[in-house]
């Protein structure tokens, strides 16, 4: 099995070299030296929703971040990741990004992991401590959605998940500031894995719609 992975790092990294940066190169020797995004992608690490590969982008014009169920700490509630909270003061602060997406996706083990609570993170230490900030919203969510389907209550979480995200990236004032002054955008987005559609949060429906 070992050596199968092994063959397979090997087989992707020779057809990037001979295709794809073959095919970029003027790309990657204007950003060798520096790099200057548009936009801070905030995403789950979960293996199936890349990022460069949902937006079809070229390298230097995300900068991502991604960790279990796309989240932000919330400065409010001291929740404390210096991990994420670099990565988002770089962005804003240093390559001063104009758009933030929050996006989550279908199928999330963290949501659906945040939802089930102790009988998933029973084993998990870390990962329970990791979504504790989230059981909250579970909590409310399995109360709201108490007549609906799992798929249906699964979608909710992961909707809601990104909105509770959105409020915690306007606790920052470096970010806030610039939204007030207009010149930073943040959105919420839901990638679907089954269809490879994205949806945003719309203010005014207070909905996910189809972007396309
Ligand atoms: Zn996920």
């Amino acid at each position: 099995m070992q050596e199968e992975v092994r063959s397979k790092i090997q087989r992707g990294l020779k057809t990037f070299q001979v295709g794809k940066y073959e095919k970029s190169k003027a790309i990657y020797k204007e950003h060798a030296t520096q790099q200057n995004p548009d936009i801070l992608y905030i995403g789950c690490s979960d293996s199936r929703v890349s990022p460069e590969v949902i937006l079809d982008a070229d390298p230097g014009e995300l900068f991502v971040l991604r960790n279990i169920a796309n989240k932000v700490p919330s400065l409010k509630k001291n929740e404390m990741d210096p991990t994420t909270m670099s990565a988002i003061e770089f962005a804003v602060v240093v390559l001063n990004v104009k758009t933030i997406v929050i996006c989550g996706h279908s199928n999330c083990g963290g949501c659906a992991a945040a939802l089930s609570g102790e009988k998933t993170l029973g084993t998990l230490p870390y990962t329970k401590q990791y979504l504790e900030p989230l059981k909250e919203l579970s909590e409310k969510v399995t109360r709201e959605a108490f007549d609906k389907t799992d798929t249906e209550k699964a979608r909710m979480m992961e909707e809601q998940n990104v909105l509770k995200q959105l409020v915690h990236l306007r606790e920052y004032s470096f970010i806030n500031k610039r939204i007030e002054a207009g010149d930073l955008e943040i959105q919420g987005w839901r990638f679907d894995i089954g269809s490879g559609k994205v949806e945003r949060y719309n203010e005014k429906t207070d909905s996910f719609r189809p972007i396309i």
